[in-house]
C-alpha cells in the first residue's frame, strides 16, 4: 500500500527570530523599529468598524496601490501588494524564476531565498560574497534563470552602488532581476529611478523597517507594467484576497505622513552611526551598514559567547551558526535608551570577561 508519506512536499523551512514575549526585554534581533507607526495609522484604527469586516477587502487592493504609486511618483499599475515582502518575494519568485537555469543570490543573504528556491523546486546557486562581504557584479554575468539580492544586503548591511546595479541589470536582460529594498530607507540608493531603463527590474520593499508596521504585514515591489500583470495573474490564481481590510486602511494612513517617516528613520540612522563609534571603541569590527542593523564581530571573544551573556541578560540580538558568519552578530538599531543599557552591559561584562583570560 502507498504511504501518504512519500507524496508530501518536504521543504526546510525558514527560521524568524524569535519573538521571546517578555515584559522586560531589549529585542535587537528582528530588525523591528524602535518607534511607533506614524499617529495617522493610531487614529484610522480607532476609527475602523468592525461592521465593515463582514465584506470582503478590494481584491486590488486600490486604495494602498494608488497611494503607493503616488508616493513614488509611479503608475497604479506599477505596483504590486502583498502580505509582507516575504509575500510579494515567494509570489515574484513563483512567478519569474522558471526556467531549468539556476537562479543567482548570494551567498551570505537574507536566509528565506533557498527556502522558497527549495518550495519551489527552483534551482539555484548561491554565489560568494568578497572578502570584505560585498557583492561581486561581475560574478552574475553568467546564464541563470534569475538573479536575487537585497539591498542594502542582510545581515551584512552592505549596499551596492546603483552603477553596480545597473551592471547587473544590463548584462541580464533575458533574467528577472529582483533588488530586495527591505532596508532602504536607511540610507541606501534606491534601484527605483532604474526602472525607466530596465523592463527586467522588480523593485520589492516593505512597510516592516522604516514604516515601523512589522505586526502588519504590508510589503509591495514596483516594477514595469508587464511585470506586475504577470505578478497579479499568479496572485489571483492563489488566493485573490491578500490584503486584509485593516492593512488596506492603516497602509494608506501610514504613507500620508511623510514627515514622520523622514524624521523616524533620520533618528534610526543617527542612533546606528553612534552606535558604531560605540561599537569600535569596544573592540568590535564591522562594514559600513546602511541599515537598521549592524553585523559585527569582536576582535577576541566569540560571538556565540557574547550573544548567550546578552540573552541571558534579556537582551536580544540575533546569531547565525552558519559558514563564515558564525563569528557575528546582528544587531538590530534600537532606541538610543535601548542601545545606552546594551552598551552599558556589554562594556562591563567584556571588561569581565577579557581579565579573566
Ligand atoms: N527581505 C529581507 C532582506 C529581510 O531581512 C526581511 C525581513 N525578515 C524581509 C525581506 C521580509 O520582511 P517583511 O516580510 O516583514 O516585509
Amino acid at each position: 500500500m502507498r504511504d501518504w508519506r512519500e507524496g508530501v512536499r518536504r521543504v526546510t523551512p525558514y527560521v524568524p527570530g524569535e519573538q521571546p514575549g517578555q515584559a522586560r526585554m531589549i529585542k535587537l534581533n528582528t530588525n523591528e523599529n524602535p518607534y511607533p507607526p506614524a499617529p495617522g495609522v493610531e487614529r484610522a484604527l480607532r476609527e475602523m468598524q468592525a461592521e465593515k469586516f463582514r465584506l470582503y477587502p478590494d481584491p486590488e487592493a486600490r486604495m494602498l496601490v494608488e497611494a503607493l504609486a503616488e508616493f513614488y511618483g509611479v503608475r497604479p499599475s506599477q505596483v504590486f501588494v502583498g502580505v509582507g515582502s516575504d509575500d510579494v518575494l515567494a509570489m515574484a519568485f513563483l512567478t519569474f524564476f522558471n526556467s531549468e537555469l539556476p537562479i543567482l543570490f548570494p551567498d551570505i543573504t537574507y536566509s528565506f531565498y533557498d527556502v522558497w528556491a527549495g518550495l519551489f523546486r527552483i534551482p539555484y546557486c548561491q554565489i560568494p560574497l568578497d572578502e570584505q562581504f560585498r557583492i561581486v557584479p561581475g560574478d552574475y554575468e553568467r546564464e541563470n534563470g534569475g538573479i536575487v539580492f537585497p539591498n542594502p544586503n542582510a545581515p551584512t548591511g552592505e549596499e551596492l552602488s546603483l552603477e553596480a546595479i545597473e551592471r547587473i541589470l544590463d548584462s541580464n536582460r533575458g533574467s528577472v532581476v529582483i533588488v530586495d529594498e527591505a532596508y532602504v530607507d536607511f540610507g541606501a540608493a534606491t534601484a527605483l529611478p532604474l526602472l525607466e531603463k530596465y523592463e527586467n527590474l522588480l523593485v520589492v520593499q516593505t512597510f516592516s523597517k522604516s514604516r515601523s508596521m512589522a505586526g502588519m504585514r504590508i510589503g509591495f515591489c514596483i516594477g514595469n507594467e508587464e511585470l506586475i500583470a504577470c505578478l497579479n495573474d499568479v496572485k489571483y490564481s492563489f488566493n485573490s484576497y491578500t490584503m486584509d481590510q485593516t492593512a488596506l486602511i492603516l497602509g494608506t494612513a501610514a504613507l500620508r505622513d511623510r514627515e514622520y517617516f523622514e524624521k523616524t528613520r533620520a533618528k534610526v540612522i543617527e542612533t546606528r552611526e553612534w552606535a558604531k563609534t560605540e561599537l569600535r571603541r569596544l573592540g568590535f569590527r564591522f562594514g559600513d551598514s546602511k541599515a537598521n542593523f549592524i553585523f559585527a564581530s569582536h576582535e577576541s571573544v566569540p560571538a556565540r559567547e557574547i550573544y548567550q551573556a546578552l540573552r541571558e541578560q534579556h537582551i536580544y540580538v540575533r546569531y547565525f551558526d552558519k559558514p563564515r558568519i558564525d563569528n557575528y552578530l546582528r544587531i538590530t538599531v534600537g532606541n538610543r535608551e535601548e542601545m545606552e543599557t546594551f552598551f552599558r552591559f556589554l562594556e562591563a561584562w567584556l571588561k569581565e570577561r577579557l581579565l579573566s583570560e
